[in-house]
């Protein structure tokens, strides 16, 4: 299945989509107001029974009358998958050695870490796949982009095991992890740098595991004014994500919707020769084969 959070300008609230070939189907509509189904955060924390009777359902009605209560994709707008996730968004930082060779010229040792780098992001930053990225000139100078596959929990757990991590695993959606660089290491802790509003654009959908098929395997991309920055293979990351469920898990408990941004490979800002920021009015094409692109344009805001 593919999931989405849409509105439209006859009722600008925030629903579920289910998106097909034929558009947008408002999943409210095909499973009654009753359903566990008012977000898709709240379809996650219903858990797999609820999952797999949601997508028959969904299935069924697609089958039957496709075009019922299906809007076209290009007349709705697209929210993040879940625009208020309940805890911070949890980071990897250095997951790619292409991002660990680039970021070594900045006078840090060339070397790869030996367990998984986590720091997180605040639930505030998130934004839309087609919003404007806000750029506060009062808080930031050096603006910048990392493309990422975000991982969404489908069932908590602790102490994971590696065979069974992906087993725990609801989806997959894209994520920009924005990140102000003179706040990231100003601050020496990464927090402040990645979280300031409108710094994690997260979308445009969630495939499900089952869809998506092997995390490891699928090109990830971005362009900023239509010219490719970042091109690489999740397949390049550090930790996969297998190894990165077993690692937070251990000993710290993890929850259905939270939401795991995995890591950036080479090509941002930052690495660049010399370093080259976001500008007001740059174009923002974030892209995962088998997901889709984000475009979020950068806008002087604040
Ligand atoms: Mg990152």
């Amino acid at each position: 299945m593919r999931y989405a959070m849409f509105s439209t300008v006859d009722d600008p609230s925030p629903r579920l989509g289910a998106v097909h070939e034929s558009g947008m189907a408002d999943v409210r509509k095909i499973l009654g107001q009753d359903s566990p189904t008012s977000s898709l955060l709240a379809l996650i924390q219903a858990g797999p029974e609820i999952w797999s009777h949601v997508a028959g359902r969904i299935a069924e009605h697609f089958s039957r009358t496709p075009f019922q209560s299906v809007y076209p994709v290009t007349g709705v707008r697209w929210h993040a998958p879940i625009p208020r996730p309940s805890k911070n968004i949890v980071c990897l930082g250095l997951n790619y050695a292409s991002h660990v060779r680039e970021t070594a010229k900045l006078d840090r040792p060339m070397k790869l870490p030996d367990l998984p780098i986590f720091f997180t992001k605040a639930p505030t930053s998130v934004t839309g796949p087609n919003d404007p990225i806000p750029w506060d000139r009062g808080a930031t100078e050096q603006l910048d982009y990392e493309a990422e596959l975000g991982v969404i929990v489908g069932v908590g757990g602790k102490n994971i095991t590696r065979s069974q991590s992906l087993a725990h695993v609801f989806g997959y959606t894209v994520v920009n992890d924005v990140s102000a660089r003179d706040l990231q290491f100003g601050h020496k802790q990464f927090f402040k740098g990645k979280s300031l509003d409108g710094f994690c654009p997260m979308g445009p959908m969630v495939v499900t595991a089952d869809e998506f098929g092997d995390p490891q395997s699928k090109h990830i991309t971005l362009r900023l004014n239509g010219e490719t920055r970042q091109d690489a293979s999740t397949g390049e990351m550090i930790f996969p994500v297998d190894a990165i469920l077993e690692s937070l898990s251990k000993g710290m408990t993890i929850e259905a919707g939270d939401i795991i941004a995995t890591g950036t490979p080479e090509g941002v800002g930052l690495g660049r020769t010399p370093q080259e920021y976001l500008k007001d009015g740059d174009l923002v094409e974030t892209e995962i084969e088998g997901i889709g692109v984000m475009r979020n344009r950068v806008t002087l805001a604040g």
